[in-house]
């Protein structure tokens, strides 16, 4: 097996989609290990630390996909688009008729080299393709996603790749300096070519989600913001920080 073909798989499992343009669909994730970036509020941190993981070739993940019988694949993380085979397993999901949406949700990395990859390959025409980016500020790193997801939004080659949404996690304690950063964000792109754009509450805990994403709404009230869809963290709200949900 080499080195090119396999992937390190923290959990792949089958559930609700929690959030997005799915919302409350039925999917198999599949959740790659290892993130560039290390947010303190991340929900995932079992998949970016204590290398937890299984090595799997892109060929077994694709079959246990498949053995879950169902048409939605969300893949997720940590942050897929570190792996350069990522558009390997693309192909091969894409082989299997019955699998007919495939959801990226990203923090932007490499977002743009995947799209092209995608269009090179010719994949968009088989599958609707959704890629939820959520950009992230985080030193140095956050400038290169930005970019990275500026030039996706700007290049109309990529635009029939499939939709582009676009989410924020909002911080509690920084609802209006991280407001003032997504707005200038998307002051730089062609907003015309982002379907839905959600701002989400962070929260670990129903509790904590419920207060953080009500005091959200308030804000967003008060400002006339509300444009913005507010995206609810479903999976949190039912099962907290329960793993494989
Ligand atoms: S980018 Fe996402 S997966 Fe990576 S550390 Fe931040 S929240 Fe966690």
């Amino acid at each position: 097996m080499s080195n090119e073909n396999v992937m390190n798989v923290s959990e792949i499992f089958s559930s609700i989609q929690g959030e997005g343009p799915n919302i409350g669909r039925f999917s198999t994730f599949i959740r790659l290990y290892g993130c560039n970036l290390s947010c303190s509020w991340c929900d995932s941190k079992h998949a970016i630390n204590g290398k937890e993981f299984k090595v799997m070739s892109i060929e077994e993940i694709a079959s246990e996909v498949y053995s879950q019988g169902l048409h939605s694949v969300v893949i997720t993380g940590g942050e897929p688009t570190i792996y350069p085979n990522l558009i390997d397993l693309l192909i091969e999901l894409v082989k299997n008729e019955n699998i007919e949406n495939i959801e990226i949700e990203t923090n932007g990395y490499n977002i743009c080299g995947l799209a092209e990859q995608i269009v090179e390959h010719n994949l968009w025409p088989f599958v609707s393709f959704d890629f939820n980016i959520s950009p992230k500020e985080q030193t140095e790193q956050y400038y290169h996603n930005e970019n990275n997801i500026l030039e996706l939004l700007s290049d109309p080659e990529l635009q029939d790749v499939g939709h582009f949404n676009l989410k924020f996690v909002i911080e509690e304690k920084n609802i209006g300096a991280n407001m003032d950063n997504v707005l200038s964000f998307l002051d730089e792109i062609m907003i015309d070519h982002v379907s839905n754009i959600y701002l989400m509450a962070e929260g670990f805990t129903q509790e904590d989600t419920v207060k953080n994403t009500k005091k959200l709404i308030q804000y967003v009230q008060e400002k006339e913001l509300t444009d913005f869809l507010i995206a609810p963290r479903l999976h949190t709200l039912l099962w907290g920080n329960e793993r494989k949900k």
